[in-house]
């Protein structure tokens, strides 16, 4: 069994917490025989300012390049509030994303039927809902040159920011999309302002130019405010969204609330794939390092489970792992067991440990049965 190379980095908060569930996973998965996973742990965020002075250091940079994937937890929290903007803990995972060319944001929506009423849209609506959004991580108007806050003539200030795309841009995001939809419902909707903007135009005559070479694929436009509103009306009509990075910001928040819990979120970035078909990926919950619950074992480490469960799709070769893991987080809901931020009348409530073990314990049976 070939060896894999994990790099996790805790973070800060709760993300040491709901990563230690994570890497409780891993070694089951290894003493199993399942996988063979070499992990290497360095700090990243404030964790790292306090040990080497900065949010992340070029060694960890280097060594989650070298690595078939890096997992996160998450960074911040008030100590390293008065600390220079430069080095801010948040500084460290902007590096480490744009130093390992992470360009594919991917983020799930997916619900669970167990917290179908924790999302404030009505059950009927989301019952079953699995949207997968590809956002554009690092082009676009967060970018792009001209940018600034300028003096006019007449003393008014002006600020200023330039939404620009290339056409390779467009078509790398939008081939990862092609690729994904291919994996999964094989439709794919591509959102911009082609009516408005000039790079929306560009970007959906470059990804309609693309789509021959996934003739599986069945590809639609839609106009990104439009998109905003079928998300609320009706989102079971979406398998794979991919859009630029505004839009993409403000779409995949969105999307991802249909499906209630912050603690319940994952998410993956994604590089290009290079010619020995290496390809820098991260994995990391959407959700911060929560600071009002760290330490306290509250933590729901759902959202890191469920991001390695992404991994292990996307990086390390194990997707069967992946249905199991999700399939586990399904069951353990489904039977009423619950962190704080999930929990609902009736529920057991547990701890970030006690869920982690709830998962291993459904893991255990659904491998074994399927050996
Ligand atoms: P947050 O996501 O940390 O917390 C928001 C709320 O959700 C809090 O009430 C928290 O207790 C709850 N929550 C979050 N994750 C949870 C989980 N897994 N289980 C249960 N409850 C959970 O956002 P914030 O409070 O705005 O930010 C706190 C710190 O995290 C800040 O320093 C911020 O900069 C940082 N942050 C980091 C990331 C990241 O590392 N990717 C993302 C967002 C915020």
């Amino acid at each position: 069994m070939a060896i894999k190379n994990i790099l996790i980095t805790p973070g800060d908060g709760i993300g040491p917490e709901v990563m230690a569930e994570v890497s409780k996973i891993i070694a089951f998965l290894n003493t199993e025989g399942i996988a063979s996973f070499s992990v290497t742990e360095r700090p990243i965020g404030g964790a790292s300012i306090d040990a080497h002075g900065v949010p992340v250091t070029d060694e960890t940079i280097e060594l989650g390049k070298n690595a078939d994937c890096v997992l996160l937890g998450a960074v911040g929290g008030p100590k390293w509030d008065q600390v220079d903007y430069s080095i801010r803990p948040e500084a460290g995972l902007l590096k480490i994303r744009k130093e390992l060319g992470l360009f594919a944001n991917l983020r799930p929506a997916l619900v669970f039927d167990a917290l179908i009423d924790a999302s404030t849209l009505k059950a009927d609506v989301i019952r079953g809902l699995d949207i997968l959004i590809v956002r554009e991580l690092t082009g676009g108007v967060y970018f792009g040159e001209p940018r600034g806050i300028f003096e006019l003539p007449n003393g008014e200030r002006q600020g200023v920011n330039t939404q620009v795309y290339t056409t390779s841009e467009i078509h790398r995001v939008a081939r990862v999309a092609f690729e994904l939809a291919q994996k999964r419902g094989k439709k794919l909707c591509s959102c911009e302002k082609a009516n408005v903007m000039e790079s929306g135009k560009l970007w959906r005559e470059e990804v309609s130019k693309i789509s021959g070479d996934y003739a599986d694929v069945s590809l639609s436009h839609m106009y990104a405010d439009n998109c905003a509103m079928q998300l609320l009306k009706n989102p079971r009509q979406f398998d794979v969204i991919v859009t630029d990075n505004l839009f993409g910001d403000i779409l995949s928040d969105e999307a991802s609330m249909l499906t209630g819990s912050l603690g319940m979120l994952p998410s993956a970035s994604l590089g290009a794939r290079d010619h020995a078909g290496h390809q820098n990926a991260l994995y990391e919950p959407v959700h911060g390092s929560a600071p009002d619950i760290a330490g306290q074992n509250k933590a729901n480490p759902l959202a890191a489970i469920l991001s390695f469960a992404m991994a292990l799709r996307f990086s390390l070769d194990l997707s069967s792992v992946a249905d199991h893991i999700e399939a586990s987080a399904r069951a353990v809901l489904d039977r009423g067991i619950r962190t704080p931020d999930i929990m609902a009348e009736g529920c057991r409530a547990v701890g970030t440990t006690e869920m982690g073990d709830a998962i291993i314990d459904e893991l255990k049976t659904r491998l074994r049965k399927a050996a």
